[in-house]
């Protein structure tokens, strides 16, 4: 990192791969904005484990934990103003919150379509616009999209879900055309199967059969996301941008 204090905001940040993106970047001295829906018990958790990553390495850094629905303009915004508040400054975006509402096509409602359509992919929108202008003025930013396999292969009973992440990754391209010039770049992760509260939920048949198409043969952690999430927010990928990064033990090759 360089001298400049870094500000990172984490949507999603309070559980599984937000949880460990913020943990990461705690380590390495970024203040954090810690975005929730609703868990603020784990929310709090996360923060004291960002407070005791960032001890353990010898840096100081200020936390603040954040309840806002990212799939409203308001929720964005409350997020934002909460960060330029607090910081003066976002340097880094993750956009990672999400939700699954799976089902087969001709049996999906339409609002569990629109739901997942309006968390994962209209909430990285709404915070994308949102802190677009301080990092232009920055001349300065780091936006991370947390996509998935699925928005690059699709998935059976995922047509909602597949269909947000693929569009997370038209989103990260054309805003990486548009920012680029401001020294903004905006990158997508396209996790696989990581083990958190979301692939719990999976039938043990459906956990199988997943880890039978990995070439590593299991799961991967949280931790493998956060790394990647760490170096699209450094300074060493400063010339990578519009790039999806697929950390899935081989499942996408
Ligand atoms: P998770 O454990 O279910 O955590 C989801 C996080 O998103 C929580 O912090 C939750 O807050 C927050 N959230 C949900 N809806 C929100 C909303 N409307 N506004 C603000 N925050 C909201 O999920 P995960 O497995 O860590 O997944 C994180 C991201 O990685 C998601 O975008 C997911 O699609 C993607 N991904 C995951 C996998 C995987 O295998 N796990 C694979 C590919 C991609 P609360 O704690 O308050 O509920």
């Amino acid at each position: 990192m360089s001298e400049t204090k870094r500000c990172a905001l984490i949507t999603g940040g309070s559980r599984g791969i937000g949880r460990a993106i913020a943990v990461s970047m705690a380590g390495e001295g970024y203040d954090l904005v810690i975005g929730y829906a609703g868990n603020s018990a784990k929310a709090d958790e996360t923060r004291e484990l960002c407070f005791n990553a960032a001890s353990t390495n010898g840096k100081e850094i200020r936390v603040i934990s954040v309840q806002a629905d990212v799939a409203t303009q308001e929720g964005a915004k409350a997020l934002v103003e909460a960060a330029m508040n607090e910081f003066g400054r976002i340097d880094v975006l993750v956009n990672n919150a999400g939700i699954t509402r799976d089902g087969l096509l001709m049996r999906m409602s339409t609002e569990d379509f629109d739901d997942v359509i309006a968390t994962n992919l209209k909430g990285a929108f709404l915070m994308t616009r949102e802190v677009a202008r301080p990092m232009m003025k920055q001349r300065y930013g780091r936006i991370i999209n947390i996509s998935s396999i699925v928005g690059l292969h699709g998935n059976a009973g995922q047509v909602n879900y597949s269909a947000s992440k693929a569009g997370l990754i038209g989103l990260t391209k054309s805003t990486a055309k548009e920012l680029a010039s401001r020294n903004i770049t905006c990158n997508a992760i396209a996790p696989g199967f990581i083990g958190t509260d979301m692939t719990k939920e999976m039938t043990d048949a459906a956990k199988e059969a997943t880890l039978a198409t990995i070439p590593m043969k299991k799961a991967g952690e949280p931790s493998d996301i956060a790394n990647a999430a760490l170096f699209l927010a450094s300074e060493k990928s400063s010339y990578i941008t519009g790039q999806v990064l697929g950390v899935d033990g081989g499942m996408g090759c």
